[in-house]
């Protein structure tokens, strides 16, 4: 099993390269040279575990690692680190089931992928033989870092700096990043949004100079972020696992197809629903929920990605993103896998924020995908629709998933059972739920959390607990031009 760039520009390497790397030299994407399939007899899957399950799922995209290899990964990403005994619970709701990912030690899914991630990578850099310390860059919208530092945290042979737009995630999420005790965690602020640092941050992974003072140290960069196929991969597991989940429970018959709806940012959780189609889960409609951030709706229903547009904060700030990475990916996978479309597009992106699909793109696209957007009011009144109705609670985020897989139901007449990617646990936006629940609000956003328990009774998750208490380490809020020489200066360049 081979990786190549989306761009086509950059060499072909085996999953261990591509995970050490991050990112290709010509700025593309790495992607599976093809799709594994599944032996798909769901009636012997659905009595797997979830750790069978990612054996299963992952082991062909990892033909570097024997069975036993890749088994301690998945032990020591997923044992006792997860306070749901299944893993991912599918919970049904409001005539829909929710894949609920967010049971890990941060709250939100990007666990899923973040616990399993750093272990293929540092099993890769001595399959490699690299005897470098790899700097993990992050630039996130609030849970990739969390989820990162704790996935990272004291991990040998790492250090791990991640970049938060200053005050643009929630205030649980900031107290999590700035608290970080890891000896090799690094947090700064940056003034300006998402997309701007995730632009530096692209830029500083592929800056010549930088590079060369790096190896002459001993460093090597690689990322974190869903541009890092490491952190594609484990993302499948679920998609698989969900499926087999309602088959063992009779809410679909093996082989008809579920419908899965996605809240959206960056389009990395989205892309491992369709990679998991790609192997054989039958999937009917792939649904793309946004906020009001709606670039991706836009663009699913035109065929024109335009990021030339305003920027909002919402109460869904984990999608608050106008250049999705990892389309880039689904592009060229649509395109038949022609590098050239995929440059061209991505430069008229870079040069003009704006670029339009050809035919086959859309067709493609057409096909699989549906599309909608939730705004803020809507986001809060699905939220307590739900819960005064079922006592079900959702996050912001998985809200925008629950009210575009609504309206897609109701507009289309759609009946096909549906999969929602349930993103984040209700408490790690706690203000914005209380509102929608018609609850007062604490004095500060820990108290909020306390005072949801007490409503709800869920129990509260344990690395949101005392949070309040936790010391500040990272204080740091510096300018975007300064990013790449913070890195260099902190690395002693
Ligand atoms: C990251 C995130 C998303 C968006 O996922 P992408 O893979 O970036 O599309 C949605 N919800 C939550 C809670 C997240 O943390």
């Amino acid at each position: 099993m081979n990786y190549k760039s989306t761009r086509g520009l950059a060499p072909q390497m085996n999953v261990c390269q591509a995970i050490i790397k991050g990112i290709a030299s010509d700025k593309g994407l790495y992607v599976p040279e093809s799709f594994p399939k599944l032996d798909a007899d769901w009636s012997r899957l659905s009595k797997l575990s979830y750790k069978e399950f990612a054996q299963e799922v992952l082991a062909p995209y990892l033909p570097e690692f024997s069975a036993q290899e890749l088994k301690a990964c998945i032990d020591g990403a997923y044992d006792g680190k997860y306070s749901a005994k299944e893993i991912v619970p599918v919970v049904k709701a409001g005539g829909a089931y929710f894949l609920e990912l967010y049971h890990g030690p941060t709250a939100a899914f990007k666990d899923m992928a973040l616990q399993l991630m750093p272990r293929l990578l540092t099993e890769s850099i001595r399959k490699e033989g690299e005897e470098k310390t790899v700097v993990i860059l992050v630039s996130t919208s609030g849970d990739t870092g969390t989820a990162a530092l704790k996935g990272f945290e004291n991990v040998p042979g790492t250090q791990i700096v991640v970049f938060f737009p200053d005050g643009a995630v929630s205030p649980v999420q900031e107290q999590q990043m700035r608290t970080a005790s890891g000896s090799n965690a690094h947090v700064f602020s940056i003034m300006g949004n998402f997309d701007d640092a995730q632009t530096t941050q692209k830029q500083i992974l592929n800056d010549p100079e930088l590079a060369e003072k790096m190896a002459a140290k001993g460093y090597t960069f690689s990322a974190a972020n869903s541009m890092n196929v490491g952190r594609l991969l484990p993302q499948i597991v679920y998609y698989v696992w969900g499926y087999a989940q309602l088959v063992a429970r009779g809410a679909v018959k093996a082989g008809d197809p579920v419908n899965i709806c996605v809240p959206s940012g960056n389009f990395g959780n989205i892309l491992s629903a369709y990679y998991a189609k790609q192997m054989g889960v039958p999937v009917g409609r792939l649904i793309c929920a946004s906020n009001k951030n709606k670039v991706l709706t836009d663009f699913i229903n035109t065929g024109v990605y335009d990021a030339n547009r305003e920027f909002y904060i919402t109460n869904s700030p984990s999608m608050d993103i106008l250049i999705s990475s990892n389309l880039e990916r689904l592009l060229y996978h649509l395109a038949g896998g022609d590098p050239a479309e995929v440059r061209s597009l991505m430069d008229q992106l870079a040069d003009c924020g704006k670029y339009t699909v050809g035919d086959q793109v859309k067709k493609g696209l057409d096909a699989l995908f549906s599309a909608g957007y939730a705004d803020e009011a809507e986001i809060e009144s699905a939220i307590g629709k739900l819960y005064k109705d079922e006592h079900y609670l959702m996050d912001t985020h998985t809200a925008v998933g629950y009210k575009v897989w609504k309206d897609y139901a109701e507009k289309t007449g759609d009946r096909t059972p549906a999969l929602i990617a349930s993103t984040a646990s209700p408490y790690k936006f706690a203000a914005s739920i209380a509102e929608s629940i018609g609850l007062e609000q604490g004095a500060d956003p820990f108290e909020t959390i306390e005072l949801l328990n007490k409503e709800t009774g869920a129990p509260v998750p344990e690395g949101l607990k005392n949070l309040k208490a936790r010391k500040v380490i990272h204080k740091e809020a510096i300018k975007r031009q300064d990013m790449k020489q913070r890195v260099a200066q902190l690395l002693g360049l």
